[in-house]
């Protein structure tokens, strides 16, 4: 043990992309130009882009001198060898099906296995998933447990499935129960680990009740990585042994490799059951491709391949997580409502609980983000009424709770970006008196949030 404390960044930068400096009048006028929604902003007029974590990551030389070891070869390509033994180094599972981002594994899936009627359990489903599950008119039902749904409760597993409930929808409707799946982390629950015992706890029901068991696995190595810190027994093991022992207790996974997979486009569906990836492969073929390939090139397949090696990295995971609490820590320290604790992938601002002025229905994530946008050109996104409150019927009522998501692309931003961002944030707390809500003057009746057009009031 050397005797700093500093985590750095535990890489030097080969290459840039300059960053396009707006003035506050500049920005006032893109947003009003962009119908005041973030989501209709060119890039290029935002300085420190925290919309997502997906496929935004920054690749390694490594990644990129395996690029051109990419194998385009239509069927049986190197590449996907190469990217099929890395999945299964990793997971186990005997059928790894490539395809070319998250959501195509979930439709693959459940088109595959899901009948009307049938129910789903999850700690909190995320946005696709639950709309892969729905468009099956399936039920997505979300268990996690009750401090999970708390933002200002502590624990140090707030993304657990409730064990009891799941017993209990396995017992009286298990029927209606085709497989049981867990997020790892749980993004829209705030980026919250699972525990090891909570997923064994999961294994043991689904051998008492004879279901399959899969992962969301989009975040299974920052899962891994607190498991490490926070489980009784586990801080001595690696992560990838965590990992590893993560997926031995599933039966499959999705995966997006835009997150975890440190790939810019990408993602997999795996399991042992023959039958079931027999039925997948054969979709696979009518609606992304070759089972070699999954609608991916050669490249994609080498890039995730080595992604999924460097993911599990001490030094990576250790700078990964500590850069996103670092934030939460800074802006928490001002008095800054947020999600705690921090998420593995993102920080979560509490809108409602900072501006108790502006009413759910006149939108106070809005109201954050776009101040956010115009004080300092950081873009984040509202996880709150405009993207959850409009029910199938029409009618529009507020969500459990309206917050804004910073979410940190992996390996693109410094500390002194990250010092940036926070100081932005303290200072649009500071004015939160003078920020008013907003009106939204058109919006399509599904996932509205992406192309709302809103007008400020006031
Ligand atoms: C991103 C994500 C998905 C979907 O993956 P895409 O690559 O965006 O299609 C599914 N589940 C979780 C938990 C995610 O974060």
């Amino acid at each position: 043990m050397h005797p700093f404390h500093t985590i750095i960044e535990p890489f030097r930068i080969k290459s840039v992309e300059a960053l396009r400096f707006t003035t506050r009048d500049e920005r006032i006028a893109t947003l009003a130009r962009a119908d005041h929604n973030v989501f209709k902003l060119a890039a290029d007029a935002v300085l420190v882009d925290l919309l997502t974590d997906s496929g935004t990551g920054a690749m390694s030389s490594a990644q990129w001198g395996a690029l051109m070891q990419g194998d385009e070869s239509y069927a049986g390509s190197r590449s996907f060898f190469r990217f099929e033994s890395a999945v299964r180094d990793l997971t186990g599972f005997r059928h790894i099906i490539p395809t070319h981002q998250g959501r195509a594994a979930e439709r693959i899936l459940f088109h595959t296995v899901l009948h009307p009627g049938d129910i789903v359990p999850n700690n909190t489903h995320f946005d696709t998933t639950r709309a892969n599950v729905e468009a099956e008119q399936a039920e997505a039902r979300d268990l996690v447990i009750e401090e999970g749904r708390q933002p200002g409760v502590i624990h140090p597993f707030k993304g657990n499935i409730d064990l009891a409930a799941l017993e209990a929808l396995l017992e009286t409707e298990g029927d209606r129960v085709p497989l049981v799946m867990v997020t790892v982390t749980n993004n829209s629950g705030g980026g919250q680990p699972v525990s090891l015992a909570n997923l064994r706890g999961v294994r043991a029901l689904c051998d008492r009740y004879g279901k399959p068991f899969f992962l969301d696995a989009c975040r299974f190595a920052e899962n891994a990585w607190f498991i490490r810190q926070r489980e009784a027994g586990q801080a001595g093991r690696s992560p990838r042994d965590i990992a590893r022992e993560m997926f031995s207790l599933a039966d499959g996974c999705t995966m997006s490799a835009k997150k975890d997979g440190l790939a810019n486009i990408g993602g997999f569906l795996a399991m042992n059951r023959d039958a079931w990836a027999e039925a997948c492969r054969t979709l696979l073929i009518l609606t992304e491709g070759f089972p070699t390939y999954g609608g991916l090139a050669g490249y994609d397949l080498e890039a995730i391949a080595r992604g999924l090696e460097e993911v599990v990295e001490e030094s990576y995971l250790r700078y990964r997580i500590r850069s996103t609490e670092y934030l939460a820590d800074k802006v928490r320290a001002a008095g800054v409502p947020i999600v705690q604790p921090a998420g593995g992938h993102a920080v979560y601002l509490d809108a409602r609980a900072l501006l108790p002025h502006i009413p759910p229905l006149e939108y106070p994530g809005i109201a954050l983000l776009n101040a956010l946008y115009v004080e300092g050109g950081v873009r984040g996104v509202e996880i709150g009424t405009v993207m959850f409150g409009l029910h199938p019927d029409g009618s529009e009522a507020a969500a459990p709770l309206d917050l804004v998501r910073l979410a940190i692309p992996r390996r693109v931003y410094t500390q002194s970006h990250i010092d940036y961002v926070a100081e932005v944030v303290i200072h649009v707390a500071g004015m939160r008196g003078q920020l008013r809500g907003y009106r939204i003057t058109s919006a399509p009746r599904v996932l509205r949030h992406f192309t709302a057009s809103f007008e400020p009031l006031g």
